[in-house]
């Protein structure tokens, strides 16, 4: 059992804390608490789970709004569709992403763990259902310590059950990012073949569904803590980010210790005691099992609980809350945070001008994009009616969200001309190559190497094309001797 006060060691005694890489975690047992961040976090996280749950109901021109459809290599992302050859606007998008998370870390420390990580959401909401079928922090406690009988075994599953529940949404609905969720939900309904075999369709959908729910029945049921202290790598370089003035929840040691129990009226002052009254309620609501008077440690995710928890302790004791808080080093030391200073300030300028710079890039994204080649197998070709011709290879990407028919035209000042009209009809994001020829009179041709533009557009709307410039390669004689 953890979460306890008498495992832990005494503060301040050693900065050096030995762990034992093979003794097996002892289970948290948390207590309920309410408080202005319990609620933060609820409502908080309400809007981003609901979001989560039903983004891939909804529908955009006909398509999921968020898809990353991998075999078809497009992610499509409300009203944009990404290509292959949008993988550095992905990547782009990963950057700003986690430098927003290094300027939030900056500015008020593990925020992101705290209140807004699925694994700490999720873990919470698990957390819920065991209070919810097992009983406060205590009952639980007694329960797994007492024998197996009827209630228990009835407590437990149901635990279980409610667990799995929350596991199965939360795994269908992840897949439901990369599979449209109307195909997935049939793809779970078996049916008879024509040969009589039950069959069900989209297994692979499936069994990624089945793994997702059980990576978050074992991450939020069993490991939780343990996912935040040894396996997340952002734990481990957050202290990175932080300085004086980053708030974060500390202890108040000036005014909490020496800590201890007092009576009801006793003059604690008097007798040199500090705020605390050494309760370990702040211990007891911790989901990462610390002691937070044990000063700022790593494994801390800033959620709030312990200043919630020692706020409802002050309350009773009619003491002035705020000895849990979040605060910064700066102000425990010299009573005053910069909370305006040049560090957040750089952070929030790059981070503009990455987004800004981002938003421009996508808004002005062009629905297509061609891409012309020569053929370089033959420079050129002399043909009977007395043309020169080359060869073009033009690869046609339509990245509208609709199909469209396309077709190609050359321009240029010389009397070039296609074998003929060139016209192909492309779905959304589809991406196509065809061959074109170019001709033009032998005697026509003023150089060896002549400049030719071409076009490609849609036929149902000219504000959809695109041009490239190549080169036609004639013969290295003159047109006279061409003609000869
Ligand atoms: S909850 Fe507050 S009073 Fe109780 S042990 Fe923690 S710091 Fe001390
Ligand atoms: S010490 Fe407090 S803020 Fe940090 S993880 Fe524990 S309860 Fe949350």
């Amino acid at each position: 059992m953890s979460n306890a006060t008498d495992k832990k060691e005494p503060a301040n005694e050693s900065p050096i804390r030995y762990v034992n890489l093979y003794e097996s975690e002892e289970k948290v047992y948390i207590r309920k608490i309410s408080g202005f961040y319990q609620s933060l976090r609820r409502y908080a996280g309400l809007p981003l789970m609901l979001g989560f749950l039903l983004l891939p109901w909804f529908t955009i021109d006909g398509r999921p709004a968020i898809l990353f459809d991998l075999p078809a290599r497009q992610f499509h992302i409300l009203w944009v569709t990404f290509g292959p050859q949008d993988g550095m606007l992905l990547a782009w998008l990963l950057i700003i992403s986690a430098f927003a998370l290094f300027t939030v870390t900056a500015f008020l420390g593990r925020v992101w763990c705290g209140f807004t990580c699925p694994q700490t959401v999720w873990t919470l909401m698990f957390i819920w259902a065991e209070h919810f079928c097992e009983g406060d922090r205590n009952k639980r406690i007694k329960l797994d310590k007492s024998n197996w009988t009827v209630e228990k075994f009835f407590r437990k599953t149901s635990k279980y059950f409610l667990w799995l529940i929350i596991s199965f949404i939360t795994g269908f609905t992840f897949v439901a990012y990369f599979y449209p969720v109307r195909e997935l939900l049939n793809g779970f309904i078996p049916y008879f073949d024509d040969a009589g075999f039950l069959v069900v369709d989209s297994f692979t959908a499936i069994f990624w569904t089945l793994f997702f729910t059980g990576m978050t029945y074992m991450n939020a049921g069993f490991l939780r803590e343990q996912v935040c202290k040894y396996m997340c790598p952002y734990a481990r370089f957050q202290s990175v980010m932080y300085d004086d003035d980053t708030l974060a929840v500390h202890y108040d040691t000036e005014r909490g210790d020496p800590r201890g129990a007092r009576k009801p009226d006793e003059d604690y002052k008097a007798e040199g005691k500090g705020d605390c009254i050494d309760c370990s309620w702040c211990v007891q609501v911790c989901p990462v099992d610390i002691d937070i008077r044990d000063g700022l440690q790593y494994e801390c995710i800033n959620c709030g609980l312990c200043v919630d928890a020692c706020n409802a302790v002050m309350d009773k004791m009619e003491y002035p809350r705020g000895l849990i808080r979040f605060t910064s080093d700066d102000e425990l030391e010299n009573g005053k945070t910069k909370f305006l200073r040049p560090r957040v300030f750089a952070y929030i300028a790059i981070l503009i001008v990455m987004c800004s710079a981002f938003i421009y890039t996508v808004a002005n994204r062009k629905p297509l994009t061609i891409d012309v080649s020569r053929d370089r197998g033959a420079q050129m070709f002399r043909v009977r009616s007395g043309q020169i011709q080359n060869v073009y290879m033009i690869k046609i990407n339509n990245m509208d969200r609709q199909a469209h028919e396309f077709i190609v035209e050359v321009d240029s000042d010389q009397p070039f001309t296609l074998g003929k009209a060139k016209k192909v009809e492309l779905d959304e994001g589809e991406i196509f190559s065809i061959p074109v020829r170019v001709s033009i009179p032998q005697d026509a041709l003023t150089s060896i190497a002549s400049e030719i533009k071409f076009i490609v557009r849609a036929t149902d709307n000219d504000a959809i094309s695109a041009q490239e410039m190549a080169t036609f390669i004639g013969p290295s004689v003159t047109p006279a001797e061409v003609s000869k």
